[in-house]
């Protein structure tokens, strides 16, 4: 589904990603860890094209989507990012917000675009909180909901940066385990998190960022249970 080559990123004279090679094939998880400022949310960016890239390639089905010929607003209408901090729209309820894309983006017409919406929030737990406001929403429920409204343009790819980052640790979990379940599904997902028992978890691969490079990738028994690089280690030996 996604393939990244020699992906260079630079703000300045700061080079913040430096030839990224990293693939995602269809139904798989990939998960990107590394410390704070390594680059992780840059990546993701980069592949929603939210940020011009320096060099490289981002291919989406094969299709080169970085380059300036390319459709750049029909390559991201096939992708969904979700973002650390919520950010529903505060002003309209949880089904108005997973119903606005399909509509406004997709051309869906308002029943069919509603009932996609209740299917999904549905499917994250919150079919009764519908018509609630974001502001009536805890965070983990909030987050749930941007999950959905990621969820109801279809993505080919599913972007998540540290979904769980800015939850209180009790909220963490409900949050996961939709993770989970659309891991299961099939969906396409690559994700950034600081969470390393749910990137073991879920991943089929795990990349290991370090100041912009892949240090190490690979199964997530071996990337977190016995890498094979230095960095890899200490940088595990902190977070877990
Ligand atoms: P965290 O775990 O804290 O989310 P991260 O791995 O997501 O970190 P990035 O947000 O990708 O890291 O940042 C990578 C580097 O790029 C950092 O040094 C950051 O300061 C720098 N950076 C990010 N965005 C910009 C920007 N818009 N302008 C300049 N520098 C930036
Ligand atoms: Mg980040």
């Amino acid at each position: 589904v996604l393939d990244v080559r020699g992906l260079v990123k630079r703000y300045g004279d700061a080079t913040v990603l430096d030839h990224v090679d990293l693939t995602v094939g269809e139904h798989q998880v990939v998960t990107v860890i590394g410390s704070s400022g390594s680059g992780k949310s840059t990546l993701l960016r980069c592949v929603d094209l939210l940020e011009e890239i320096d060099d490289g390639q981002v291919l989406l089905d094969g299709v080169d989507i970085s380059d300036p010929r390319a459709d750049a607003a029909a390559a991201q209408r096939r992708m969904a990012i979700v973002f650390q901090a919520f950010n529903l729209f505060p002003h309209m309820t949880a089904l108005q917000n997973v119903a606005l894309a399909p509509r406004v983006v997709h051309g869906l017409p308002a029943a069919e675009a509603d009932e996609r919406a209740r299917e999904l929030l549905d499917r994250v737990g919150l079919a009764d909180r519908a018509d609630a406001h974001p502001d009536r929403l805890s965070g983990g429920q909030q987050q749930r909901v941007a999950i959905a409204r990621a969820l109801a343009v279809r993505p080919r790819l599913l972007l998540l940066d540290e979904i769980t980052s800015a939850l209180d640790p009790e909220l963490v979990g409900e949050v996961l385990s939709i993770v989970r379940g659309l891991a299961a599904d099939g969906v396409t997902i690559l994700m950034a998190t600081h969470e390393m028992g749910f990137a073991r978890q879920v991943s089929d691969r795990v990349c290991f960022l370090d100041g912009g490079r892949v240090l190490e990738s690979g199964p997530p028994d071996q990337v977190l249970g016995d890498p094979v690089q230095e960095r890899t280690r200490q940088f595990l030996s902190r977070v877990i």
